[in-house]
């Protein structure tokens, strides 16, 4: 198992071996806000034992990503936290999320030993949500979040502390991105744009943590497939991300 990993000041990201996830935790005086709450309250609560060990403050805000199940089925493992997302975010959850809770209980591409965690899924989405960026202010810290147009969903965000960027399912390492719900043409420009405001590392839904050299690859490599030039994205990839176009 990976260690918490301090990529700036109090500023930690978990990769886990369950899909290659990261998951964000940023100490403040105050207490904990965590990016992303994993796929399941199983993994939830294993995350709440990895979060004792960087401070035994409560866990005050939670950020969602995105609406991806893998990064919000955990949400209901923290009560006490407000949890923050774009409306996009809560809509989706609140639309698709119990009928994906359903065929998640049957998906034989998901480790059978796995599936039953599924049963004990409650949607939980955001309570606080927003249109276009917004901060909050937590133990001293500013944490920036702003919206920079549709890409992997219609409603992924960017999350700044200090010079960190969480990018959610917006940039992939390690495995090419993934078009289920995406908005191709648009997400090229959503890359653009984040690219811009990039100063730091970039710590990506899945994988390992990045630069802005991989943002603008990222850009250019989904623009290379979307106008049928060579790109890393082939096979069932490709013919998803065509059927979004
Ligand atoms: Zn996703």
């Amino acid at each position: 198992m990976q260690p918490w990993d301090e990529i700036g000041d109090r500023i930690f990201r978990r990769r886990y071996p369950e899909l290659d996830q990261n998951i964000g935790a940023i100490v403040t005086d105050d207490g904990l806000v965590v990016i992303d709450s994993r796929s399941h309250p199983h993994h939830a609560r294993i995350l709440r034992g990895d979060l004792t060990r960087l401070s035994p403050l409560p866990v005050r805000w939670l950020i969602n990503t995105h609406e991806h199940w893998d990064h919000t089925f955990g949400n209901q493992l923290f009560p006490e936290a407000v949890i923050v997302g774009h409306t996009n975010c809560r809509r989706g959850l609140l639309s698709a999320g119990p009928e994906l809770v359903a065929e998640l209980k049957q998906a034989d591409w998901f480790p059978a030993e796995e599936r039953h965690h599924f049963d004990e899924v409650e949607i939980v989405p955001p309570t606080l949500v927003f249109d276009g960026e917004t901060r909050l202010w937590a133990g001293g810290r500013e944490f920036r979040l702003s919206y920079h147009g549709r890409g992997h969903t219609d409603g992924d965000i960017v999350i700044f502390i200090d010079d960190v960027m969480f990018a959610g399912d917006l940039v992939e390492e390690g495995g090419p991105p993934n078009f289920g719900d995406s908005y191709p043409r648009e997400w090229v420009d959503t890359l653009r744009v984040m690219a811009d405001l990039v100063t730091g590392p970039v710590v990506p839904g899945h994988g390992d943590v990045v630069d802005r050299a991989h943002v603008v690859w990222q850009a250019y490599d989904i623009g290379a497939a979307i106008a049928g030039e060579p790109s890393s994205i082939t096979g069932p990839h490709l013919d998803t991300l065509r059927s979004r176009l």
